[in-house]
């Protein structure tokens, strides 16, 4: 399943980003996976909540988006939509070649983390928050 090290890298990148940016808790978490990128969407969500577990990013939302499939026509540059159960779609519309090279769909992106700012310290002791 390789949707392991993907969800691995997904928690690191948030954890960190967190870490950094002191939030005292992760409610969301936006991911941009595009549709040529086979990854079960459940699978991650799982994975995700499981490996989230015990931290601050626990019961976080994740909300993932599929950019779909677009290819670039090599003859004429022309970009349009693949779809892989549309023969139609299989040819460029412009001048019909099928000579192309993917234009996007392969994306895998932690687009934005939503979490609420740590509060204020109760008390300050020898320089200390606590
Ligand atoms: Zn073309």
């Amino acid at each position: 399943m390789h949707e392991t090290s993907l969800v691995y890298n997904v928690v690191d990148i948030v954890l960190n980003q967190a870490e950094n940016c002191e939030v005292e808790r992760v409610t969301g978490v936006h991911l941009t996976i595009g549709r040529l990128r086979d990854i079960s969407e459940s699978i991650f969500e799982g994975m995700f909540e499981r490996l989230t577990r015990d931290t601050i990013a626990e019961g976080a939302e994740l909300v993932i988006s599929r950019p779909p499939i677009m290819l670039r026509c090599k003859s004429c540059g022309y970009v349009f939509h693949f779809d892989a159960h549309d023969e139609a779609t299989h040819r460029c519309p412009a001048c019909q070649d099928k000579n192309y090279a993917i234009h996007s769909g392969l994306e895998f992106l932690v687009g934005g983390i939503e979490a609420s700012p740590r509060k204020e310290p109760q008390s300050i002791q020898h320089g200390r928050c606590t």
